[in-house]
């Protein structure tokens, strides 16, 4: 696929916001009479899947302690189970399951999923906790647990696989999707719109661009001379500079066994498991942690075993200068470290009797990669320079598939209600995304 020296709309970036958007631009502009997909076209410096979502653990759920991100997460369940298998998804449900101090959160958000309709059964007290956990792994022995969200929708999907369905819906709609094309920057009129996007193989004229390059955003939102520091009015009532964008490393990996290993009692593929405790972490060698900690797992026949993560770490410090491409060769050090695969089975082993004595089976494979965080770690979809949509979504994001189309009815003229609470005007007016209990920055 070569590439046009023009196109109305022009997609940087082909991971799960880039192609869902071109598909769902491209139905909606044949739909409404307005064009086709043949007015779209993505690029990607490397090809589709090239980015995190090519790499992502793949979980999709709706547990978050913010109201906005339920209900976006909610939407986005409905296009998962729309196709589930040119998704490749896998609704197995999933379990937030928590210590005492994350009991109020997790109740608000069962109360709240209970309000939009999205099914979740909520488990109380550290005896049913413990006996519903043992209704689905007759080995569970986790420590410190008062509550068990869990959720029935949801689940996981496996990265390449659905990336490969988007970009199958996006082709038969018209749209052209072009690897090996580096954006270097943009030509702007005199009211400072784009008007061309600038690759290593030529510019490409056009009205809109959108910009879906995940934990590359820095350097797009560089290129176009957005703030390096964002001022956030704090719930304190004092303004804090922020830089606006941050990197964390996601530290994952895989247990290799079978992993018809961790089927539940009944020998079915069970629900993703997600906990986080305060109780101390042991392993044969002693203390590993005295938490809090928290691991979510998961049987994946796509990683081919037992695969998961744990809690990230930050990359960059505040102030500090960030990397100028987090999977370049100039990229940080976010190799996944012996910390890492000691924890992690240890945590499985203490949730699990049949994990006991199972870390010597951790992969060494690479795992795990960077995600590029916005000054209050919630996503950020909005329009800049009057024609160029960034879809920043944080790193919450694969789970996402559905925010490409609302970017499409907002490209198209109709401003979407689920993505308003995530503009950028948030952080001067203080309009922010309460913050959980949780160990990870994300729920
Ligand atoms: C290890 C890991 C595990 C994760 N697990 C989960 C999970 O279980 N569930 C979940 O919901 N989310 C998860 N995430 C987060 C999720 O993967 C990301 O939020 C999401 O995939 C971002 O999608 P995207 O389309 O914005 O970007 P990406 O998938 O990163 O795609 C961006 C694309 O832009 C291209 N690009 C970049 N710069 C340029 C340029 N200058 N010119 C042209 N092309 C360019 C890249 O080549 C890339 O293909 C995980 C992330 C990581 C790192």
């Amino acid at each position: 696929m070569s590439l046009p020296r023009s196109s109305r709309y022009v997609i940087i970036g082909a991971g799960i916001h880039g192609l869902s958007t071109a598909w769902n631009l491209a139905r909606d502009l044949r739909s409404s009479g307005r064009g086709s997909g043949a007015d779209v076209v993505v690029i990607d410096k490397a090809g589709v899947g090239a980015g995190a979502s090519g790499i992502a653990c793949g979980v999709i759920r709706n547990n978050y302690f913010q109201p906005a991100m339920r209900e976006l997460m909610a939407h986005s369940v409905d296009v998962w189970e729309s196709d589930p298998e040119a998704f490749s998804y896998h609704p197995v449900g999933y379990l937030q399951i928590s210590h005492e101090a994350m009991h109020e959160d997790v109740a608000s958000i069962h109360a709240q999923q209970r309000d939009i309709g999205y099914a979740s059964t909520f488990v109380e007290g550290a005896e049913d906790s413990r006996r519903h956990m043992l209704g689905i792994f007759d080995d569970w022995q986790a420590q410190g647990i008062t509550s068990v969200l869990q959720e029935h929708r949801g689940g996981y999907a496996n990265n390449m696989a659905s990336l490969k369905g988007l970009l199958g819906k996006a082709e038969a709609e018209g749209v052209s999707v072009v690897g090996g094309v580096t954006v270097l920057g943009f030509e702007r009129d005199a009211a400072g719109a784009v008007t061309g996007v600038v690759t290593d193989q030529g510019t490409v004229g056009c009205d809109q661009v959108v910009v879906a390059v995940g934990p590359w955003v820095q350097q797009i939102w560089a290129m176009l001379d957005l703030p390096v520091t964002t001022d956030v009015l704090g719930t304190d009532g004092q303004v804090h500079r922020r830089p606006t964008w941050t990197y964390m490393c996601l530290q994952e990996g895989t247990l290799e066994v079978d992993p018809g290993y961790l089927t539940d009692n009944a020998g079915n593929m069970p629900p993703v498991v997600h906990i986080d405790t305060d109780a101390p972490l042991y392993d044969a060698d002693g203390l590993v942690t005295e938490g809090p900690w928290g691991v979510y797992y998961k049987p994946d026949f796509n990683f081919g075993g037992v695969q998961g993560g744990y809690m990230p770490y930050v990359v960059d410090k505040p102030g500090e200068e960030v990397a100028v491409d987090p999977y370049g060769p100039e990229s940080p050090d976010f190799v996944v470290g012996e910390d890492f695969y000691r924890t992690w089975s240890a945590a499985l082993a203490h949730c699990q009797k049949r994990f006991e004595g199972k870390g010597h089976l951790m992969s060494r494979e690479p795992s795990g990669g960077i995600g590029s965080f916005s000054p209050d770690n919630f996503p950020m979809f909005d329009m800049f320079c009057d024609n160029v949509y960034f879809i920043a979504d944080s790193n919450h994001g694969y789970k996402m598939i559905g925010v490409g189309a609302l970017v499409a009815r907002e490209l198209l003229g109709e401003p979407q209600g689920l993505l308003a609470p995530f503009c950028w005007s948030r952080y001067a007016t203080g309009d922010l995304h309460p913050v959980s209990n949780s160990p990870y920055p994300w729920s």
